[in-house]
């Protein structure tokens, strides 16, 4: 049977979106099903970790194994902060809401993925899965299946990326997210990565990829180049950040079009989404108006919507 995946392109994709350097090698286990296997180029696989994404028939295996020597790495995923726990679990329920099942076994023992409260403290062991199916895989089209091995692929990895406490590159650049301190913790060194790509990818994944104020969606627009293509915007002022703050891509990040996010940051502070959204509604109802005209038809819109008096939420509501 020929093989339907090409390793070193897929690692590719993966190592652009996450500014990890991944490498790619692909075979076939004893049912003949055929895998790709996934590691960081530069964390040597007995102290590192490899992700295996088996083919299945319609259906998508991905697997978390680490080396035999990775006591230090599988400890610092433990000690991971409770923020980076909770990034986790978000990125896990999303992947459980979209169909599919997620295992996590630490130091051999059954643990619920969405509940880092009763995780263990201190890991020796680790083992992830999760599975999808049914999936347009090993049918006849090899691109759709590569495009459900990078998806679910990516969707995996950026799982397990936010509980690896991996180097910060400090470079920069594309987004207004800027590499912040993390204040003194393990690192195990995985060269050339930037925090920036995982926060992004872990926002896109949370949020989607569309517009949060005016919904645009530019791979519904454009098709193939425009696929994935949004700005990210930073929800807290870069000012009001201290030095050991550690962005949380869940609530801290938006997804917005270049034309939002520049109309965002005409203010200073800037615009938040739903200052955005009320601006354009009273455009619409009164095109043409004034800024103060524009406030007052903002402040209508809220006192409608009840912003005001928000009644507290009771249970079973
Ligand atoms: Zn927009
Ligand atoms: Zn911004």
């Amino acid at each position: 049977m020929k093989s339907q995946l090409d390793p070193a392109h897929i690692a590719h994709v993966l190592s652009q979106d996450y500014g990890v350097v991944l490498e790619g090698r692909s075979g076939r286990n004893e049912s003949g099903f055929e895998y790709l296997e996934l590691s960081p180029a530069e964390l040597h696989n007995s102290n590192g970790f490899r992700i295996i994404l088996t083919l299945g028939w319609r259906s998508l295996e991905a697997r978390f194994v680490h080396g035999s020597y990775a006591a230090d790495l599988i400890e610092a995923m433990g000690n991971s902060t409770l923020v980076e726990k909770g990034i986790f679990s978000d990125l896990v329920t999303k992947n459980l809401n979209d169909g599919a099942t997620f295992r996590m076994i630490i130091n051999g023992n059954n643990t619920d993925p969405v509940q880092p409260a009763l995780w263990p403290t201190e890991w020796t062991r680790l083992s992830l899965e999760l599975k999808k199916s049914p999936l347009a895989i090993n049918t006849e089209d090899p691109d759709e299946t590569e495009k459900a091995v990078i998806h679910w692929g990516s969707r995996f990895l950026a799982c397990i990326l936010n509980l690896i406490p991996l180097e910060e590159n400090g470079n920069a650049s594309g987004t207004d997210i800027t590499g912040l301190p993390e204040g003194a913790k393990t690192r195990i060194e995985v060269n050339r990565y930037e925090r920036n790509h995982l926060n992004r990818e872990t926002c896109l994944q949370i949020h989607g990829d569309s517009c949060k104020v005016c919904e645009i969606s530019f791979g519904s627009l454009y098709g193939e180049i425009g696929k994935g293509f949004i700005h990210v915007h930073h929800t807290t002022p870069v000012s009001g950040i201290g030095h050991n703050y550690q962005i949380n891509p869940v609530t801290d990040l938006i997804p917005v079009c270049p034309n939002c996010h520049a109309m965002m940051h005409k203010r200073n502070p800037p615009y938040s989404v739903q200052e955005l959204k009320d601006i354009r509604t009273s455009q619409q109802l009164y095109p043409g108006s004034t800024r103060e005209l524009a406030k007052v038809a903002e402040n209508i819109g809220r006192y409608a919507q009840g912003r005001h008096s928000i009644p507290e939420e009771r249970e079973g509501e």
